[in-house]
């Protein structure tokens, strides 16, 4: 598809499924080889965003891993509010265990920055953060993010997980807003 329209506005193609794939893999490569020695780290699933990256992830995982989910919020629209919620909460135990942190999109880094500081709470041994896609313009924390599958300009995205108001998540390919059209 080519273009896609969700409720008022209109996207188009930005990054096809196959080069999607292809930047996970790369991932996936550095993380089984950085990660080879950690026992069973934990990868941590941030809801709902992250879930199509996070599986596409763990099935290229050679190394095994133990899956843990939370759920956050902080969009509203095309928005950003700058208030994280936490909607669903972290419940395994992460004490001595080596974390990685699976977001969709890292544009502020509110809310992976809050996420960090949830984990570290936890008294995890390390934490490590890993997201699909980073708007490096727009970024300003100081936290590293040391695994990003892509880098993208700043401007909203959606498919392959990520939403408009709730829909597009189950888009296999990224669009991005179509200016000329909406
Ligand atoms: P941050 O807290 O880094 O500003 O934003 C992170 C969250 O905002 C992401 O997890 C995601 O849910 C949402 N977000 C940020 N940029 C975009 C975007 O371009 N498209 C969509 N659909 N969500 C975004
Ligand atoms: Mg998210």
């Amino acid at each position: 598809m080519e273009r896609v329209t969700l409720h008022d506005k209109t996207f188009r193609i930005y990054v096809p499924n196959e080069e999607i794939e292809k930047n996970i893999q790369a991932v996936a490569d550095r993380l089984n080889r950085d990660l080879a020695d950690a026992e069973h780290p934990v990868f941590l699933c941030v809801l709902k965003g992250s879930f199509m990256f996070f599986a596409s992830l763990m099935q290229k995982l050679t190394i095994q891993p133990e899956i843990e989910f939370v759920r956050l919020a902080s969009y509203c629209g095309t928005q950003t509010s700058g208030e994280v919620k936490q909607i669903m909460g972290l419940t395994g135990d992460l004490r001595g265990k080596t974390v990685v942190i699976v977001e969709d999109i890292v544009d502020t880094g509110n809310t992976i920055v809050k996420l960090h500081e949830l984990v570290k709470e936890q008294d995890a041994a390390a934490i490590h953060t890993c997201t699909l896609v980073m708007k490096p313009e727009v970024y300003d924390k100081e936290l590293k993010i040391d695994y990003c599958a892509m880098d993208i300009e700043n401007r909203f995205i959606v498919g392959y997980g990520l939403d408009y108001d709730q829909l597009g998540r189950e888009l296999k390919d990224i669009y991005i807003l179509d200016e000329e059209n909406n």
